[in-house]
């Protein structure tokens, strides 16, 4: 089991009949490149960039994000490194910016809403990010975005901080893919809109999932309600990725839905490009997504979003699998 899975390093992630797709990594530090570089990831799907604001007294300054950005492109040039901006709020809180406390936190003040509130804060980040583009295949992505609104305005503060770095004669790479995750039902229902202003769109089914079926992710008590199984989930990620292959635009997932070997069949049959993982899952991911042809996952595919429950989805899918 080990020899084979070893036996794929740089063996491409490719069906049976030939349909390409990207085994990416979800990192949260540049510690991980180690996890990435051992198991052969294809790039990174998702930098979670919160962990460099997090256990530490003060916010970090655009030195320290743009070392730490910089290591992890260089370390993986020339393949793609999508770097999420600041996704703080939520779960995730930070010492040294309080805010007043929230009935519904998830349904807060997090992410990007905090980020175009807090404008230095996002500037910093972005400025760092550009700085860090020339050591690498940079892609910077947004989180929880929800309107066009949103989205826009988070593309003027790039644009903004761009022309900053011009005046100061700093460099930075001219054609970096800006996109955003899909990870509010809203976003994924007008994804046809939003897919006209972004290079990607990558599904995040961590939140997805939590929104879509108003079950909180933490919640221990109602955990069996929190189901990547759900057609309605399901819907709405075909919803995303057809709309935006029809604006020719490129589209990952990086919650966890996408290392779930019961939920890659069905991702690639809906024409899934770009996978973003644990590191540990990639290999593996790899062996099963080269037994399977992309001819029979569509069919799959159909199938399974055009049923009418969870139950029937799971059920479906282990039977024919294991
Ligand atoms: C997601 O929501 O699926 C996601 C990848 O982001 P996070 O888990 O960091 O919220
Ligand atoms: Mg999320």
């Amino acid at each position: 089991e080990k020899k084979e899975l070893e036996a794929l390093k740089g063996q491409k992630s490719i069906t049976k009949d030939g349909r390409i797709v990207e085994l990416a990594g979800n990192i949260g530090t540049p510690n991980d490149i180690e996890g990435l570089l051992n198991n052969d990831a294809e790039g990174v799907g998702l930098y979670r960039t919160e962990f460099i604001y997090m256990d530490r007294p003060s916010l970090p300054t655009e030195e320290e994000q743009f070392n730490a950005y910089k290591e992890v492109l260089e370390s993986m040039n020339p393949k793609p490194i999508v770097i999420r901006t600041l996704d703080i709020g939520g779960d995730k809180e930070l010492s040294y910016l309080k805010f007043d406390e929230e009935m519904n936190p998830f349904l807060g003040y997090r992410a990007i809403r905090l980020c175009l509130d807090k404008k230095d804060i996002f500037k910093t980040q972005l400025r760092a990010l550009l700085r860090a583009s020339v050591y690498g295949n940079l892609k910077i992505m947004f989180p929880m975005i929800s309107s066009l609104e949103e989205l826009l305005a988070a593309k003027r503060i790039l644009d903004e901080v761009k022309c900053d770095l011009e005046k100061d004669k700093i460099a930075y790479c001219q054609n970096i893919e800006v996109g955003m995750m899909i990870e509010v039902p809203s976003a994924a229902l007008i994804s046809d809109i939003l897919a006209k202003h972004v290079d990607f769109f990558s599904i995040g089914t961590n939140d997805l999932i939590q929104y879509t079926t108003a079950v909180d992710r933490m919640n221990e008590k109602i955990h069996h309600l929190y189901n990547p199984f759900n057609p309605a989930v399901l819907r709405l990620i075909k919803m995303t990725i057809d709309n935006g292959h029809k604006e020719g635009i490129w589209v990952g997932m990086c919650g966890e839905m996408a290392g779930d070997k019961r939920m890659i069949p069905i991702l690639l049959g809906l024409g899934l490009d770009e996978f973003s993982m644990s590191p540990i899952s990639i290999l593996p991911a790899r062996k099963l997504i080269r037994k399977l042809k992309y001819e029979d996952m569509k069919d799959l595919a159909s199938k399974v979003v055009n049923m009418s429950s969870a139950e029937e989805i799971k059920a479906y899918i282990e039977k024919i699998l294991f």
